[in-house]
């Protein structure tokens, strides 16, 4: 297997995609892109500078004054803005409720396309979003779109709180991945969707290791 692939992973919030992600990144040698946290990073220095985060051409005016760096390291991508590490700021629970309304301003999306265009355009990459196959990269060499059930999704986030001592409440997880899922898929631009091309992977039922096994198999189809 010598061609450095483009894989997209799209899916609903708190599908596994991150851990899934950056494992099979490990193992291919691949570069793992986290789109996530570049929405993530405007998202903070929007509520940081005071802009209104529906106003969609004062955030592309944001976004042309950053630079939103993201570089792999041995412990995950870290994320910068400029020389500021915003790594850890960027997933507090304030930046998880509003990164939706930012998403969803189409002058955002624009803004954003050709960073992740250009993070993925050499390949071998595993590149995790909402829209990766439907719109950042519609020739991807594979497309997976994992999902899990609401409450799946709300208890393994849940677990990950408490063993990691945050606190946590299971009934707001799941009201909250609700509601980010539904201003997710119900936006006018790139909405959360599966791409046609796309493979369905529900993995409710199944391990990490499981659904990393999974789409190796895919990945074994695509390169025979
Ligand atoms: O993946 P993560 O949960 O960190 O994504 C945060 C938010 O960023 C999503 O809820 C969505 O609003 C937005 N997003 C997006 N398109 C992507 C990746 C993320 O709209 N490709």
């Amino acid at each position: 297997m010598n061609k450095a692939l483009q894989i997209a992973l799209d899916g609903p919030a708190g599908a596994g995609k991150s851990t899934i992600a950056k494992s099979l990144a490990k193992k291919l040698g691949y570069v793992y892109i986290d789109t996530g946290a570049i929405y993530r990073a405007v998202t903070y220095r929007a509520i940081q500078d005071g802009v209104m985060l529906e106003d969609g051409p004062a955030l592309a005016a944001l976004i042309s004054n950053m630079s939103i760096r993201l570089v792999p390291s041995e412990h995950g991508q870290r994320v910068f803005d400029g020389e500021v590490e915003v790594t850890d700021d960027i997933r507090s629970s304030e930046v998880t409720n509003n990164v939706s309304f930012v998403a969803r301003q189409p002058e955002v999306r624009d803004a954003l396309m050709d960073l992740q265009r250009d993070l993925a355009k050499d390949g071998g990459i595993v590149m995790d979003g909402r829209d990766i196959g439907t719109h950042v990269l519609p020739n991807a060499d594979l497309k997976v779109f994992m999902t899990a059930s609401v409450e799946e999704r709300a208890r393994r986030r849940h677990e990950e709180n408490v063993s990691k001592g945050i606190p946590s409440d299971y009934e707001q997880l799941k009201e909250e991945i609700a509601l980010r899922d539904k201003r997710d898929s119900e936006r006018a631009v790139a909405p959360l969707r599966q791409a046609e091309d796309a493979h369905y992977l529900d993995t409710t039922e199944l391990s990490i290791d499981g659904v990393v096994e999974a789409i190796e198999q895919l990945i074994g189809e695509v390169t025979a």
